[in-house]
């Protein structure tokens, strides 16, 4: 499939064409700048990454011009022909959390959420009224910065304010998401390791900056809130600072709001303390001897290696640390200094790798040293081919809700139940004891036993819990949500087998007791064959959305992960909580709706990569 993507500012438009089935898929990039007397600068590469970049000054008066001249341009240079349009758009608002067909509804949205962004939702709406005009056939996507962090916790994204404000949506949505996505699936391909069993902090740092804690696949926590303007210090804007400040600099020096709020935003940040935007100059006036740029320098750095600090306290601790953008690729004296002082972490960085880096399209290069627990990677990120790659799942997965009633999935209920390893089966019920089945599972191989364990938390106990057979390395306890609230225990959601970082639990046997960790709430899953898997166009690792129940309970679980197995009876398991919400007695039957792939191969060069 082949996709044009639009990132439409207020003072440059971005464009390229990425074609999905290919190697190298950015077959065209391109850039309108520096509009002035009526005319602007262009940048293009044509035949992706190995293309000669070239550049023009062009008569091109201002971004809507630039945008009525891309069909020629296109044409010119024998791109025309493609198959849908992507949008980036900066803020989704509350509602639109994934990508979405533009049609008059989406932009009334998008239209509603512009008070969260109106330096940046205006031009993406333009860009899209415009492409509307010229390409009235072609299906367009909007794509938003906002949607990756949709699963970033209640704790996370409530500022601790009034209600009423709260309650219009005053609130983190973060931004960058196609970026920190991107970055972190990527890191997933280098090292070979499933995102799902990954801790990632993600740096993005470029004119606008931000940093993310991507827990086992999904954002927990980002620097940017409300607005792009919180967080770290960036080229021109500020981020963290005292909200104190607005009535403080209303008093003493009689500014506006929107004056203070412009000056946050264009003088602030890298310009303010170092005298320039571009951390290129601040570094060569550091090393002749300007104070100002050596503590512009000092405080950048000081403000991510503090959020390294706290996103790892937020995660239980950090795998991985990546670098992206402009700086985060580029400035190796800036990667080193924020990554001093962080032996502590289990971080250290092997500075020869660091300072000989060289970097080139859809590459990862490990920089830590060989004792770091942590790894550090830098990598180049391309929010243009996440917005293609989001565009293409947006389609299939229309295709999938058209075809929905052949998408047909059997779901099963799942009781608390636990997994005990031989060690555990020996403390509970006695030296050399072999589990007796009661009954066969659908799943091939599994068995449910007739013995039972208890549960016991500190406040409360829950008797006659199923044991599962067979045996495994590692002991495993499944239980709802609100078992966690009857025990006493707060236990995460994850896969079966992730146990890393989970709370202990008491069981009890007839022999005697064990205290253990490996307590979950069983993340929702399909069990898929994989001639269904074939059918159905899904690989595994693959997220899907079900649409389970009937009537006024009908529920949509969102990001069911798929395991495709050849051995596999096709079942979708759901834990009793789930099947509460959904009015499901013991058995009922779900539709495909929507899928989502975690995995970046599918698309980007298909060749593993070796990490050096
Ligand atoms: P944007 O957020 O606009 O996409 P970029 O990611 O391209 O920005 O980052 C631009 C910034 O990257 C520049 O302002 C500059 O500060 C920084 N940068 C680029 N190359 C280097 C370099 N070699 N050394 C230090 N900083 C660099």
């Amino acid at each position: 499939m082949k996709i044009l993507v639009f990132n439409a500012g207020s003072s440059s438009v971005k464009f390229g064409i990425f074609d999905t089935r290919i190697d190298d898929p950015r077959v065209v990039k391109a850039e309108f700048e520096h509009f002035l007397d009526g005319y602007c600068d262009l940048h293009f590469q044509l035949g992706g990454e190995q293309g000669e970049t070239l550049h023009h000054r062009v008569k091109v008066t201002d971004v809507e011009h630039a945008i009525e001249n891309i069909p020629n341009l296109l044409e010119q240079w024998g791109y025309d022909d493609f198959d849908a349009i992507g949008h980036r758009v900066v803020h989704g608002g509350t509602l639109l959390t994934a990508a979405v067909r533009i049609d008059n509804k989406t932009l009334s949205l998008i239209e509603d959420a512009t008070p969260l962004a109106p330096l940046h939702n205006p031009a993406n709406l333009s860009g899209i009224y415009i492409s509307q005009e010229i390409w009235p056939d072609k299906p367009q996507v909007a794509v938003f910065d906002t949607s990756f962090h949709k699963t970033i916790p209640e704790e996370a994204y409530s500022y601790a304010i009034p209600k009423s404000w709260r309650q219009l949506g005053v609130r983190r949505y973060g931004f960058h998401g196609t970026s920190h996505h991107y970055v972190a699936l990527r890191v997933a391909d280098a090292l070979q390791t499933p995102l799902s069993d990954l801790r990632i902090i993600s740096c993005h740092l470029g004119n606008g900056a931000s940093v993310c804690a991507i827990n086992h696949g999904v954002s927990v926590d980002t620097s940017m809130g409300m607005t792009p303007l919180e967080g770290l210090v960036m080229g021109t804007r500020s981020g963290d600072v005292d909200p104190g400040l607005f009535s403080f600099l209303s008093r003493h020096s009689g500014m506006s709001i929107e004056e203070i709020e412009r000056q946050l935003y264009h003088n602030s940040g890298l310009k303010a303390l170092g005298g320039s935007s571009d951390l290129r100059n601040i570094e060569q006036q550091a090393a002749e001897g300007s104070s100002d740029a050596q503590l512009a320098i000092n405080v950048y750095a000081y403000r991510v290696r503090k959020y390294l600090g706290a996103y790892s306290a937020v995660m239980g601790g950090v795998d991985v640390v990546v670098f992206t953008g402009g700086i985060g690729e580029n400035s190796a004296t800036m990667r080193q200094r924020i990554c001093d002082q962080l032996h502590f972490l289990g971080l250290s960085l092997d500075v020869n790798k660091n300072s000989s880096l060289q970097l080139s399209a859809f590459d990862s290069q490990l920089i830590n040293h060989e004792i770091s627990r942590i790894k550090v990677i830098v990598t180049r990120t391309s929010e243009q081919w996440m917005i293609a790659k989001e565009v293409q799942q947006h389609l299939e997965s229309a295709r999938l809700q058209e075809n929905k009633d052949n998408c047909v999935i059997p779901v099963a209920v799942s009781a608390r139940h636990v997994h005990l390893s031989r060690h555990a089966v020996e403390l509970l019920f006695g030296k050399g004891y072999q589990l007796n089945v009661l009954r066969t599972l659908r799943q091939p191989g599994s068995w449910a036993a007739l013995e039972t364990v208890e549960l016991i938390g500190p406040r409360g106990i829950i008797s006659n819990v199923r044991i599962l057979g067979p045996e495994r390395e590692q002991t495993q306890i499944e239980v709802s949500r609100t078992d966690t609230f009857t025990l006493g225990i707060e236990a995460p959601v994850r896969a079966s087998g992730k146990l890393d970082n989970t709370p202990p639990i008491r069981l009890r046997g007839p022999c005697g007791e064990l205290v253990t960790r490996g307590m979950i709430v069983a993340a929702r899953h399909i069990h898929m064959h994989s001639d269904d898997a074939l059918a159905w166009g899904l690989n595994d690792g693959d997220l899907v959305d079900v649409e389970l129940g009937e009537g006024e309970r009908r529920t949509l679980f969102a990001n069911t992960k798929v395991r495709v197995n050849g051995n596999f009876l096709t079942e979708m398991h759901i834990d009793t909580d789930e099947a509460n919400a959904a009015g499901i007695t013991f058995s009922t039957k779900g539709h495909l709706v929507n899928k989502q792939s975690d995995s970046i191969v599918t698309i980007v060069n298909k060749k593993q990569q070796t990490l050096k």
